[in-house]
């Protein structure tokens, strides 16, 4: 498939199936972490990632489902982070989860979630929708988590809107009725607390932002001068040419590539496990160098031997 693999005989086999962007409910997702862990394993995910919104609360029970399943595992988040007037995401994979800077940092985070979705709560009242704030509680397993998925849960539960992109598109992002504009973390932060805690700083479906190209350029070099290292390439956020794009982009800023379905739930989901594309032939994927490759690509042949 990969052309000069006997000139790279160490890197991974691009065969393994790495999932490194997911979420439990212990943020917006709706499985409990061992959970969503069996359900990657069985999906044929060889190398996974729990990549929980501004947590880690979900990695220890991830990490004992995948050790019971022999999937290798890697201890993730992804950090909201504002970025001038946008919203950008940071995924930061094989992280130590007890690490001081970046337990505080991810505390302090996600501590303006409340305030921001009471408000959210009221402004839909106003907009004519009662009861939002309640109701996306009842969707949520970790209050300190509330978030916009939450509610757009309940407004489908609600029968306002047919899907959860239907209720972002009409009422949650900016310039609709129920948006509440909220400062997250820094990117000189956040990419330093995970860096801090060991990991790789991984720039979150870079498509999904409303960038031109001198911004998002802008926003890469930046990126990569705070220590930032890898870039999601095949995510369900990108279609082809998005994949194309940003397996372009990495090479010329030397960035490693990252691949991950964003999972949240069955059904709720554009790509299930399993179900990515590979990553484009020439990059450097982010796991290369990782232990929990070899881990994963020693058990997938055990498997297949098996
Ligand atoms: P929040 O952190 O509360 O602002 O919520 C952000 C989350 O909303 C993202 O992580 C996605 O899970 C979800 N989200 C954002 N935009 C959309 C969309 N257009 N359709 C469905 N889900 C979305
Ligand atoms: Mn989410
Ligand atoms: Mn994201
Ligand atoms: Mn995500």
């Amino acid at each position: 498939m990969t052309h000069g693999r006997s000139a790279h005989a160490r890197s991974a086999p691009p065969i393994l199936d790495a999932d490194l962007h997911s979420h439990s409910r212990v943020s917006d997702g709706t499985l409990a972490p061992a959970d969503l862990a069996r359900l990657a394993h069985e999906r044929g995910v060889d190398l996974f990632a729990l990549t929980d919104h501004d947590h880690v609360g979900g990695i220890a029970e991830a990490r004992r489902e995948a050790q019971r399943l022999e999937m290798a595992f890697v201890a993730g988040v992804e950090i909201s982070v504002s970025w001038g007037a946008e919203t950008v995401h940071v995924v930061g994979l094989r992280i130590d989860v007890d690490h001081p800077a970046l337990v505080a940092g991810l505390a302090a985070t996600r501590s303006g979630r409340d305030a921001r979705a009471r408000e959210m709560g009221e402004k839909l009242a106003a907009a004519g929708i009662e009861g939002a704030y309640e109701g996306a509680l009842r969707h949520v397993s970790n209050p300190a988590m509330v978030g916009r998925t939450h509610f757009a849960r309940f407004l489908v539960e609600q029968g306002v809107c047919g899907d959860l992109r239907e209720v972002f598109r009409r009422y949650l992002v900016e310039g609709k009725p129920g948006f509440v504009p909220h400062r997250w973390a820094s990117l000189r932060d956040a990419v330093g607390w995970i860096v801090d805690a060991g990991g790789v700083a991984v720039l979150a479906h870079p498509a999904r932002y409303r960038l031109g190209a001198t911004a998002l350029d802008a926003l890469i070099g930046e990126f990569r001068a705070l220590g930032g290292r890898g870039i999601e390439v095949v995510c369900a956020s990108h279609a082809p040419e998005d994949q194309r794009r940003f397996a372009t982009i990495a090479a010329r800023h030397g960035l490693l590539a990252s691949r991950g379905s964003d999972f949240h739930g069955p059904g709720e989901n554009r790509v299930e496990f399993g179900r990515l594309p590979p990553l484009p032939d020439g990059l450097v994927p982010v796991w290369r160098d990782w232990p929990e490759a070899w881990q994963a690509e020693a058990l997938r042949h055990t498997a297949l031997r098996a």
